[in-house]
């Protein structure tokens, strides 16, 4: 089977707050950017802030059209993992999404593709949906291997996973190169490895969701947007900023149409 056309597919934009906030800096976010809320129709909006905010976080949104999730998780159930979260305590906290394998986090936690892989399917089975984030150096681009780390990323969550894990699942594009450094990859850069993402899932025959992320902005993320196989966003500094976020949800939104 192959791909459905992409108007039937829902946008996703997804904010990564990382390590910042504190809880009159998210009350201040959180109420402007539900006072300037557009609702969304085509379209899926989410944050994800640190572990000690979800709770603020998940009140703030509970009546919203917004999720919420984490930006990690432990693949073990419970027990002596001093400082670790578990998907059942994501759960709790009402999550709907989960970040697993920002690179961030492979890079500074030394999180291996075989760990990935077992977050992925810890959150899964605790019916988070997980957010698989792939991309490569600016090493690998240099020397033309891109493609063959986001194969491998891949490979390793489908080894463990199979095929129809992905059916529920989100893959993030993030070249390391362009998170966090103001550098976006160009449209076609992206469309090229997005299109690459969505060949290995063709066989599926469902509308796997796949993000770009890397220094979105609401200036360019409406020609990413216009990328058949672009289906939105993880974003970390524009989600920091309520107008922003809401101006990158908007034009998935129209991209969606
Ligand atoms: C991220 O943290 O996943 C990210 C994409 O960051 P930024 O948008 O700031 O590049």
């Amino acid at each position: 089977m192959t791909s459905q056309p992409r108007a039937q597919r829902r946008r996703l934009v997804v904010g990564n707050w990382k390590m910042n906030g504190t809880r009159d800096a998210n009350s201040r976010l959180l109420q402007e950017i539900l006072s300037n809320w557009k609702p969304l129709e085509k379209s899926d909006a989410a944050i994800c802030p640190p572990f000690v905010y979800l709770e603020q976080v998940a009140q703030a949104l509970s009546a919203s059209q917004l999720y919420w999730g984490g930006q990690s998780v432990n693949p073990n159930d419970s027990g002596a993992y001093t400082g670790e979260i578990s998907a059942k305590m994501l759960i709790d906290q009402g999550c709907r999404y989960v970040i697993v394998g920002h690179n961030e986090r492979r890079r500074l936690q030394s999180e291996s593709d075989d760990y990935v892989a077992r977050q992925f399917v810890a959150a899964q089975a605790e019916g988070l949906i997980p957010i698989l984030c792939v991309g490569e150096s600016s090493e690998q681009r240099e020397q033309g291997k891109a493609l063959e780390t986001i194969g491998r990323q891949l490979q390793a969550v489908l080894d463990i996973a199979g095929l129809q894990a992905f059916a529920t699942a989100i893959v993030a594009y993030e070249p390391i190169w362009a998170v966090g450094t103001g550098i976006t990859a160009t449209p076609e850069e992206a469309a090229q490895v997005h299109a690459f993402i969505r060949k290995q899932f063709a066989s599926l025959g469902h509308e796997l969701v796949i993000l770009y992320g890397g220094s979105v902005k609401p200036e360019n993320a409406a020609e990413l947007f216009a990328k058949e196989d672009i289906d939105g966003a993880l974003l970390g500094g524009a989600s920091l900023q309520a107008k922003d976020f809401i101006a990158i949800c908007q034009s998935a939104e129209v991209a969606g149409k």
